[in-house]
């Protein structure tokens, strides 16, 4: 499943160095070679999957990649957090949403009150709604094709998530 062309299937393999957090069969954690804070580092499955939307369904060997890839991530910020004392999680999926490497990652940031991240692309209130018509379409758009999405895995919501 490895892509010649990935540089992060390259990391996985080992044909390009990196500094390395985590290995197991499935999962990699190393550090990002342009970090934004102190310690900021990426957690891979190592299969190549391009986006989330690219991990198929149905897949036992999937499953258990992201599964072990969220157990790391989830760890490395427990540790991040206590290092540091806090964590931002980030996660790209397509060039719209600003990924440059083409291979599923989550970014883990640790932050420190004094570090000079500024969030300028997550501003919030910056996707005010038009209208509440507009704000309940579109959770009616994601209601129904989550729903859609999570009945086709055979998952099913609580009854106090639905509308
Ligand atoms: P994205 O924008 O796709 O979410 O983030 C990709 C990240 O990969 C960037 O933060 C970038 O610094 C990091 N990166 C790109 N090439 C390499 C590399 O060769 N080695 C390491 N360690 N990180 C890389
Ligand atoms: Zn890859």
């Amino acid at each position: 499943m490895n892509d010649k062309d990935c540089i992060f299937c390259a990391i996985a393999r080992g044909d390009i160095p990196s500094v390395k957090i985590w290995e197991s069969d499935r999962t990699l954690a190393f550090l990002d070679i342009s970090p934004m804070t102190k310690g900021h580092a990426l957690v891979i499955p190592k299969a190549h999957f391009a986006t989330l939307a690219d991990v198929p369904s149905g897949d036992a060997e999937a499953d258990a990649a992201c599964r072990e890839w969220f157990l790391v991530t989830r760890l490395l910020a427990r540790a991040a957090i206590e290092r540091f004392g806090g964590a931002n999680l980030l996660q790209c999926n397509g060039p719209a949403a600003g990924q440059t490497v083409g291979h599923l990652h989550l970014h883990v940031i640790p932050r420190q009150g004094a570090d000079a991240v500024a969030q300028p692309e997550f501003v919030s209130g910056a996707g005010k709604y038009a209208s509440d018509s507009e704000r309940d379409e579109i959770a009616a758009q994601l209601r129904e094709a989550l729903a859609n999405l999570a009945a086709a895995e055979g998952l099913r919501a609580s009854a106090t998530s639905a509308r």
